[in-house]
């Protein structure tokens, strides 16, 4: 699987945060100067904001929303259909094999734990005005009030567990809430293929890799619009509601930022001590560049051979033991990716006011983790998939409008702790192998 296009990957995040700043200023400066006060009739100043939100700024951004949701059947089922049928080859490979997956597996759940545990003390989706609240939620459901009002809060945990096999998978797959039953589709039929010989499948994988880079370059393009979709989209949001949403929105930065903060200095650095033996200053004396890399490209698979060259050169593992860890986990493991899932999610559902039960969020960790291993390697890869889990936990996807202005962010920062976790999981592994670090 290929990163995303190298054309402007340098410049990208800069346009991007700048079709933030000025999405967001211009809305709150518009807000501030024409929003009528309570009960106030409404100036033609204002009504032309109104009409440039919705008929300009918001549907640029609602371009950007669809080419990404686009795409999430096609990835969801690809990559893991090819992720489990691809096991019948790692179990080949035996104690190395089963002690990476599970490696990714309990680092993946750990981070995810950490965004449920995280979002429920700080409650970043109910820091706001009952009022603010009222005009965020009329400006981004609208009609999908209903849809949620009748949604996933009378699920019960039978009818959650009966809703993964679906009864048409066609039927599944068409219906935006039900990505559960794609997602069980595809894991049943990659173990199947497990259980045939590789040569029977071989065309089929090669067929589905296929789809599964074309989806990533539509998603590289869709990336090269997101400067202006998320201008559009923030500008919206500040023109209708000024302050309110921009307070909300930064308590969701400060939660996931500080989730993947504690993610990558307390945990990462602690279970490189603990499993590679590596002290905090070495572990990330020799990890500089590769935390630049993985910071400045957003990128896992742009940034596996400075990964691979760091696990091998900086503390010295074995080539073949990198080599076979890192770009897998470059595809599969995504901690900092789960993380943000998790408070996003949990997020967003705060804010749509859906509550969600214990089994709904066992739901929204289980499926945090399966769509982080879904997840394509590069900027905004996991977007997609964050829709996945919206839909089927009944909060509507648009609704990641909210978060998407400071998603480039959060995405440079994630992508360090993805990293990271498979250049420790590499080291654990060379040590357990009985090799000698570098000091
Ligand atoms: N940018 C992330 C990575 O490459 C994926 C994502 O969470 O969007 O690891």
């Amino acid at each position: 699987m290929e990163a995303a296009p190298a054309t402007g990957r340098t410049s990208l995040p800069t346009r991007i945060l700048l079709g933030m700043v000025i999405g967001a200023a211009l809305g709150v400066t518009l807000n501030i100067l024409y929003a009528p006060s309570i009960g106030a009739p409404a100036s033609q100043a204002w009504l032309n904001v109104l009409w440039i939100a919705d008929n300009i700024a918001n549907p640029v951004g609602q371009l950007f929303l669809r080419l990404l949701f686009m795409v999430v059947v096609p990835v969801v089922f690809c990559s893991l259909f090819l992720g489990v049928a691809g096991l019948g080859s790692v179990e080949k490979l035996g104690r190395l094999g089963g002690r990476t997956l599970l490696w990714f597996l309990l680092t993946t759940t750990g981070a995810a734990l950490l965004a449920l545990f995280l979002v429920g003390l700080i409650e970043p989706g109910k820091q706001i005005s009952p009022e603010g609240l009222e005009r965020v939620k009329e400006a981004y459901l609208g009609a999908a009030q209903e849809r949620i009002a009748q949604g996933s809060q009378s699920k019960s945990m039978i009818d959650t567990l009966l809703e993964i096999v679906p009864k048409n998978v066609v039927a599944a797959a068409a219906d935006n809430g039900a990505v559960l039953g794609l997602i069980c589709f595809a894991l049943l039929l990659g173990a199947a293929a497990t259980r045939m010989p590789m040569e029977r499948t071989k065309t089929l994988r090669e067929a589905l890799e296929t789809i599964y880079e074309l989806c990533v370059k539509v998603l590289g393009w869709a990336m090269q619009l997101a400067p202006y979709g998320v201008c559009g989209l923030i500008f919206t949001a500040t023109s209708k509601l000024g302050f309110d949403v921009m307070k909300l929105v930064a308590w969701y930065f400060a939660t996931a930022m500080g989730g993947l903060f504690l993610w990558q200095f307390v945990a990462i650095t602690l279970l490189a001590k603990v499993f590679a033996g590596i002290s905090v200053r070495r572990f990330y004396s020799g990890c500089r560049t590769l935390l630049v890399t993985a910071f400045s490209t957003s990128s896992s698979n742009a940034t596996m051979p400075t990964t691979i060259r760091t696990a091998v050169e900086e503390f010295g593992a074995p080539k073949e033991i990198a080599g076979f860890v890192i770009p897998l986990g470059a595809t599969m493991n995504m901690n900092g990716t789960a993380l943000f899932e998790g408070v996003s999610v949990l997020f967003l559902a705060q804010v749509s006011g859906v509550e969600l039960g214990i089994s709904q969020q066992l739901v929204v960790l289980a499926m945090a983790v399966l769509t982080a291993i879904g997840a394509a390697g590069v900027p905004g890869g996991s977007l997609p998939l964050l829709a996945v889990v919206l839909t089927q936990v009944g909060v509507p996807a648009e609704m990641m409008a909210l978060i998407l202005g400071v998603d480039r962010l959060v995405d440079m920062t994630r992508t360090v702790p993805n990293v990271t976790s498979d250049l420790v999981c590499s080291l654990w592994l060379a040590r357990r192998e009985g090799v000698k670090l570098k000091d």
